[in-house]
């Protein structure tokens, strides 16, 4: 850790690659010898050409990109998407959506203005400890696409599988844990993230979508909701979030090189693991959701007693760790681990783990 830095457990915006900002700092003042910051230049110039097509050559490469995907870089963040989706995918009206958290059922309530919406699953009832088994989806054959979202940023659950839905598109919410591991695009429609959990700062979606799936254009159709539109314009329909792109790149290349996505999740199963045996290991922490449905990226835990989850919290930041506090809808700590948390960073969370509870047991 450089001079100054803390462990940051925020769910997002979250912690950068050190390199990576190391890199971005090197080159703030004068870009690559253009003799301006990234931030100054204009996008319809060379230098800038060569990093926005750069951004998309480097996730292609890193995911595997069959070449009937496009890579769209929109603004609004991910929630933008929740719109966009069903405008630009809800060909015949319906479309199906699996319920597992917050942002799934927001974007379900966004959805359900443009259509007919059917819930293909949910664990509402259980404040959503879980995700669905493939057995538990029940998917209409005729839906236009199925919606999930694959790690419940909030409720620390993921997807373990990619849900097969036939011959219906999936389109996946992938905000919160892009880049943690390999993934069969050809498996999904679309696939978008929101890029300040796990790649790069706030101020854009990153969206990889399949060719045939674009060009719905509907009537009354924000222009920059448009698929197709961005697909045309390489996602410079007017001015892209440009420094935004620029970090993306920089964090897609940091992914690269430290191994690609295998590596991310050779590390993202060491820091989880770690996290979850001492969890198991003890009574006097309970995990909050269950075992099989448990999130690589968000560790969702309590003591089980509110004025000691309050201690806890406020004695981690005593000891230089920060944002542990869990989301006000599951109350109790969340610690969010994603590509850029060094080992030694889980590690300094349960050495604080333990010696809390032999302070308090
Ligand atoms: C954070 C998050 C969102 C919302 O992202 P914004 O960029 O704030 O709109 C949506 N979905 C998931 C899974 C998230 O983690």
């Amino acid at each position: 850790m450089s001079e100054g830095r803390i462990y940051n457990f925020s769910a997002g915006p979250s912690m950068m690659p050190l390199p990576v900002l190391e890199k971005a700092a090197a080159e703030m003042t004068n870009y690559g010898g253009s003799g301006m910051s990234v931030m100054e230049m204009s996008h319809r110039s060379k230098y800038y050409d060569d990093i926005i097509n750069g951004a998309q050559d480097v996730l292609r490469r890193v995911y595997n990109i069959p070449d009937n995907y496009r890579i769209l870089f929109m603004q609004g963040g991910a929630t933008m998407q929740f719109s966009a989706v069903p405008l630009n995918l809800m060909v015949t009206g319906k479309a199906d959506y699996a319920i597992t958290g917050n942002f799934a059922r927001n974007a379900y309530k966004e959805a359900k203005k443009f259509g007919d919406i059917h819930i293909a699953a949910t664990s509402e009832a259980d404040n959503f400890t879980w995700v669905p088994t493939p057995d538990q989806l029940d998917i209409r054959p005729d839906a236009d696409y199925f919606y999930i979202c694959a790690n419940n940023t909030i409720f620390g659950t993921e997807w373990h599988y990619d849900p097969n839905a036939g011959d219906v598109p999936v389109v996946a919410d992938m905000s919160s844990n892009i880049l943690s591991k390999p993934v069969d695009i050809s498996k999904y429609g679309m696939i978008y993230a929101g890029a300040q959990k796990n790649m790069g700062p706030a101020g854009m979606a990153v969206v990889i979508i399949r060719e045939d799936l674009m060009g719905h254009y509907r009537e009354n159709m924000p222009v920059l909701l448009d698929y197709q539109l961005m697909a045309d314009k390489n996602s410079m329909y007017n001015t892209p979030p440009t420094y935004s792109i620029y970090m993306m790149k920089l964090v897609t290349e940091w992914v690269e090189q430290m191994g690609g996505l295998e590596a991310m999740a050779k590390n993202a199963d060491l820091r989880s693991s770690m996290l979850y045996d001492y969890l198991d290991s003890t009574d006097f922490y309970k995990g909050a959701a269950q075992k099989a449905s448990r999130s690589r990226m968000n560790v969702t835990f309590r003591t089980g007693n509110d004025e000691l989850d309050k201690k806890f919290i406020q004695e981690s930041i005593d000891a230089g760790m920060t944002n542990l506090k869990g989301h006000r809808l599951v109350g109790g700590m969340r610690a969010s681990i994603y590509n850029a948390m060094p080992i030694e960073g889980v590690e300094y969370l349960i050495d604080f783990m333990k010696k809390f509870e032999n302070n308090n047991k």
